[in-house]
């Protein structure tokens, strides 16, 4: 099924400067800024500049210099928090309905700074 990007998702207005965020690292496709409600002491978000919906939709899609700049950010992010080597980090990101995706931009969470818990909750 083709993905259809919302323009007027808040991370689009974010990369276009319509509202404002706390950028960390920015490189020439990626932006890593602050979660406005994070769930532990370290919460980033990294996204990709291009109009992509989801994992599969950057993965599939995207050019291979947006991919390794990507996840080049993201390593770079954790080099600089300190978290890798250290106590460790999770990377989560949600898809659709089931992946309780919120804003349809897609988007790495960077976790840290405590014991996370256990990936998914069991039924
Ligand atoms: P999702 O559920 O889509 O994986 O995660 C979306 C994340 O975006 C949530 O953790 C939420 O707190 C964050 N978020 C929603 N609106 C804003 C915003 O306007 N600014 C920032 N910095 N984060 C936001």
């Amino acid at each position: 099924m083709a993905h259809t990007y919302d323009p007027t998702n808040i991370f689009a207005r974010i990369l276009r400067g319509e509202i404002p965020n706390k950028t960390v690292m920015e490189s020439a496709h990626t932006l890593a800024f602050h979660d406005i409600n994070p769930a532990a002491a370290t919460h980033l978000l990294v996204i990709p500049k291009g109009p992509y919906v989801t994992y599969d939709h950057f993965a599939a899609e995207a050019s291979a210099e947006e991919i390794v700049d990507f996840h080049r950010t993201l390593a770079a992010l954790c080099a600089s928090l300190g978290l890798t080597p250290g106590a460790g980090y999770r990377v989560i990101t949600n898809a659709g309905e089931h992946g309780m995706q919120e804003v349809p931009h897609f988007h790495m969470h960077l976790i840290a700074g405590r014991v996370l818990g256990r990936l998914v909750e069991r039924e």
